[in-house]
């Protein structure tokens, strides 16, 4: 099979996904008061209502629609004032009821948008935008109106077709088969703590174009529901799940071709290699001359493929029709406008205050609200008059060091010896010059070790660094005394040398020389 560049060389990638949210911080379930609640003895959470019985009445949680209708104004959604529910019938053990309520064609949030800025080794796999100009505009796409160019990558804005409201099924698990599959098993369980879960599902516009871009809009969308505060948003434990569609045409053609459909991706990275996986295998038929089938496929992360689980249903096979049991839905503007009081503010918006109050740039605003520990982190350290210049190192040990170890060790921020108080130290110490940036990289790798504050790992490491240009000058002066051959070199226009000086004079200072302060006077002295 050939690489995701060169397939992407010669087609484009049309990308659609469907997003699906547990509302894990209501207190009870979508149409009945049963309690919400993960890890419970099996079946303890169970009512007449969501168990399907004969003659129970469902009544709609206010509370979820209120974190539906949050959701949709924090992703710019129209909110419809009149929708309804309606039955998806089918026939699985997982739903007592044999049927799903869900909305029809006029959900609770319509016609939304979110722009992504793209930029770094994600830009990357956007091909036809590489050489264009800053501001300049790439392809449009099918529906969404474009991209926008801009300093280190692209904005990519994607449409958002609706959220629409739905429960969740129950949990089966399958005993006495492989891996917990149904292939072979003896019997299965079936748990309805879980079934009438309020679920809402986002789909967006075919807009993406790159499972990068599809990986940064859940992370995007993640933030956004934490923000707001509907969802865990758990992709291990699956309050957050996510479908991937995806579809293949030639460059510069504009028609869809058929989709295939992705199934529960569990997590950003499987989302990404599932999608690029399913872009090259969708290249390797039709460039063989077959024909793509529209079909549900399931990504395998640990023999990278994806395999067929079945042919796609269409909407009549659920004979999807509206609830009888359940009226329509009528918001009024004042209720809206109500929630809209509550809306927090959004990590796009924190951005932008960020760039604007510390004097960041875009790239550096926006990568410390990529994760609200992050952000709250840096916004900690600059609370009680910390000094203006700090924001910037700040945000570069947030957004590099701080980043790359909580993602590498597995580790709560919250819950680690790294304090927004040492965090100002360090960078106090390495602004005053007091240690080189190398004995930062130390200090910070003690105190995550450790458990010290900065001033009193420098003192036991004894990692002061001498910035007294007395005790430097006498250093420099006797290395370049002790060395003449090497200073006639320098002379004679061989200035790389100087790395050969800086090398004594740091052995003799044992490392603890301010290599700046000791480059500059030997830049100086050897000119004399
Ligand atoms: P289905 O009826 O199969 O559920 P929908 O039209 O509801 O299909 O779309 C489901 C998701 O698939 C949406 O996110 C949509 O943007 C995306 N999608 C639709 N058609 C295509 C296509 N040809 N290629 C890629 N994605 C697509
Ligand atoms: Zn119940
Ligand atoms: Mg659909």
């Amino acid at each position: 099979m050939k690489k995701l560049e060169e397939v992407l060389r010669d087609w484009e990638a049309v990308i659609g996904l469907e997003v699906h949210a547990e509302l894990t911080t209501l207190n009870t379930k979508m149409f009945c008061g049963c309690k919400l609640e993960f890890g419970a003895a099996p079946n303890t959470h169970t009512c007449p209502v969501c168990l399907g019985l004969p003659g129970a009445l469902p009544v709609p949680n206010k509370a979820a629609i209120e974190s539906i209708v949050l959701a949709g104004l924090a992703t710019n959604c129209d909110i419809e004032k009149h929708s309804m529910f309606y039955r998806k019938n089918y026939m699985y053990p997982d739903m007592a009821k044999n049927f799903q309520t869900t909305q029809g064609p006029i959900a609770f949030c319509m016609r939304g948008h979110l722009d992504l800025d793209i930029d770094g080794k994600a830009a990357g796999e956007r091909i036809d935008l590489a050489g264009l100009a800053v501001g300049e505009s790439g392809e449009p796409g099918s529906t969404a109106e474009n991209v926008t160019v801009t300093e280190d990558g692209y904005i990519a804005h994607v449409g958002i077709e609706r959220i629409h409201m739905e429960e969740d099924a129950g949990k089966m698990v399958h005993v006495g088969g492989g891996e917990g599959r149904i292939a072979g098993a003896t019997h299965s369980l079936v748990d309805y703590n879980r079934a009438g879960t309020p679920l809402i599902e986002l789909v967006t516009q075919p807009d993406l174009r790159t499972p990068e871009e599809a990986r940064l809009f859940m992370q995007k969308l993640r933030q956004i529901y934490l923000a707001i505060g509907i969802s865990d948003c758990s992709m291990e434990e699956g309050s957050l799940r996510c479908d991937g569609n995806v579809s293949l045409r030639r460059r510069g053609s504009k028609g869809l071709g058929t989709k295939t459909e992705l199934k529960n991706m569990n997590s950003f990275k499987n989302l990404h290699d599932g999608l690029a996986y399913e872009i090259c295998r969708q290249a390797e038929v039709l460039e063989e001359g077959g024909i793509i089938y529209q079909e549900t496929r399931h990504w395998d992360p640990s023999k990278k493929r994806t395999i067929v689980m079945r042919v796609k249903e269409t909407a009549d096979d659920y004979r999807l029709f509206p609830e009888p049991d359940l009226a329509p839905y009528d918001l009024t503007d004042e209720w809206i406008e109500g929630v809209r009081a509550k809306l927090p503010e959004l990590p796009d918006q924190k951005a932008k205050r960020f760039a604007s109050d510390f004097g960041l740039s875009a790239y550096d605003a926006r990568h410390l609200v990529d994760h609200r520990e992050t952000a709250a982190f840096f916004e900690s350290c600059m609370a009680n008059g910390t000094d203006a210049k700090l924001a910037k190192p700040l945000a570069n040990l947030v957004i590099n060091d701080l980043s790359a170890y909580l993602n590498a060790n597995d580790v709560v921020l919250d819950q680690s010896p790294f304090t927004p108080e040492r965090a100002v130290a360090l960078v106090k110490l390495l602004a005053e010059d007091a240690i080189s940036s190398k004995q930062g990289k130390q200090v910070f790798a003690a105190i995550m070790e450790e458990d010290k504050d900065p001033a009193t790992i420098v003192e036991e490491k004894g990692m002061k660094q001498v910035s007294d240009t007395g005790a430097i000058e006498a250093v420099v002066d006797a290395v370049i005394a002790a060395n003449p051959k090497e200073v006639a070199s320098y002379k004679e226009g061989n200035t790389k040398i100087i790395g050969f000086f800086v090398g004594q004079c740091m052995k003799q200072m044992r490392g603890q020389g301010n290599p700046k302060l000791i480059n500059q006077t030997l830049a100086k002295k050897l000119s004399e």
